[in-house]
């Protein structure tokens, strides 16, 4: 996955760009720039390249998501449907609204289980993200059609996931509002940035306006900008969407190089008998940012990620026992460890994530384990590695 790998002489460019006119910023300043628009010309390329009417770059993936929802009205009172498994920027992102992230169990396609989703819809609630988790996705017509019945605002957090695509559409373009991250280590890279794309023009100017201190970016004197409504600072620098420039017109290059890998390695793991494959649902393409697959049980699991790690086969990882990306271990969320004091309703919600039975979602991360593809590997070493994986799940199982 990593871009920051793919770091040359083509960022660079961009980046000096931007030092020789000094003008780091990313709106304004005119007259300084000699037509340098970084951030414009990033938003304009990302538009093209996920087929969607608008971009809106941001300073982060989270941001992305906190600026997603507050554009479609997420806040105070309002409950938001989200995955047991996911990055823990999906309830930062929520919580910095004020609004009550809910947690509901995934399926074999590692994120939001439409059943489990309607389960969990009350008066409250207003949004459903799902997270296109390691490359893959969701059962994205079955979650949109909850969404249309319910009258909810259907986010798609593809952080993860650029590059891939359902049905033709590319992940991150499919429900109302997408998410990106361009963080150091997603497949493309500013070093920090994100993301929210859309083709509801509404939501783009309330993303655009929210984002930089609810300025209307009408007219070139920032000072007599008018502000339709209160915003904050989630801006993206003008060297920070350089890196990004350079990075997007390589995104196909390493998205091929991902798939190919990813290719390899399924062709290698995928018959061993025992071993299932995550669920991709049909029409979907992965974007190959990471492979991942279920052993029989946790124990087996367990297993194959110490041998993993003690035969160096390096960033794979089993979900179950790691700090990150599971609510299992998720416990200053759950005992509300919050600097300042959070609503009464969403301290009642996230005391009830301690004794929430998500059994469902233990059963697939439990026995997942989930291997990112690098970009900076040779085919040779994808071929070796992927001969190395096997047979030690082998050895594991037999
Ligand atoms: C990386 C990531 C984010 C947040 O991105 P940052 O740019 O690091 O804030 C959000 N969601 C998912 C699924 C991610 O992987």
């Amino acid at each position: 996955m990593p871009g920051f790998e793919m770091f040359g002489d083509a960022e660079r460019k961009e980046v000096n760009d931007v030092l020789d006119n000094g003008v780091l910023m990313r709106y304004g300043f005119d007259p300084m720039r000699n037509g340098h628009w970084k951030a414009k010309s990033l938003e304009k390329e990302l538009s093209r390249v996920l087929k969607v009417e608008h971009a809106q770059l941001v300073s982060s993936g989270t941001a992305a998501v906190s600026v997603a929802l507050a554009s479609a009205g997420v806040g105070y009172g309002d409950e938001v449907i989200m995955p047991t498994f996911t990055f823990v920027a999906s309830f930062e992102a929520i919580l910095m609204l004020g609004a009550t992230p809910v947690l509901v169990d995934i399926d074999d396609t590692l994120t939001l289980d439409p059943k489990a989703v309607e389960n969990a819809i009350t008066e409250r609630t207003k949004a459903v993200m799902v997270v296109q988790m390691c490359g893959s996705m969701g059962h994205m017509d079955a979650l949109r059609s909850v969404c249309e019945q319910h009258d909810l605002v259907f986010v798609e957090d593809a952080c993860q996931a650029i590059g891939g695509s359902y049905k033709g559409k590319p992940l991150g373009s499919i429900a109302d509002l997408g998410c990106f991250s361009f963080d150091f280590v997603k497949t493309m890279t500013c070093g920090e940035g994100g993301a929210v794309v859309t083709n509801n023009q509404d939501y783009y100017i309330k993303s655009d306006h929210y984002s930089d201190h609810g300025h209307d970016h009408v007219g070139d004197n920032r000072g007599l900008e008018t502000h339709p409504f209160l915003g904050y600072n989630f801006r993206i620098s003008e060297l920070h969407a350089a890196v990004g420039l350079a990075q997007v017109r390589r995104l196909k290059e390493f998205v091929a190089r991902q798939q190919s890998y990813h290719q390899i390695i399924e062709e290698a793991i995928s018959g061993i008998p025992g071993v299932t494959m995550r669920k991709v649902p049909e029409g979907g393409e992965l974007s190959g940012a990471f492979i991942n697959f279920f052993l029989p049980d946790l124990e087996s699991a367990r297993a194959v990620a110490k041998a993993f790690s003690e035969q160096g086969i390096d960033a794979c990882f089993h979900y179950f026992d790691n700090n990150w990306h599971y609510v299992r271990k998720w416990d200053h969320l759950k005992q509300s460890l919050s600097l300042n004091r959070l609503a009464p309703e969403v301290q009642k919600a996230l005391s009830t994530l301690a004794t929430n039975d998500y059994s469902q979602s233990d059963h697939f991360i439990a026995r997942n384990l989930s291997c990112l593809i690098k970009l900076s590997w040779t085919e040779a070493e994808v071929q070796a590695r992927a001969a190395k994986m096997a047979s030690i799940v082998q050895a594991v199982l037999r």
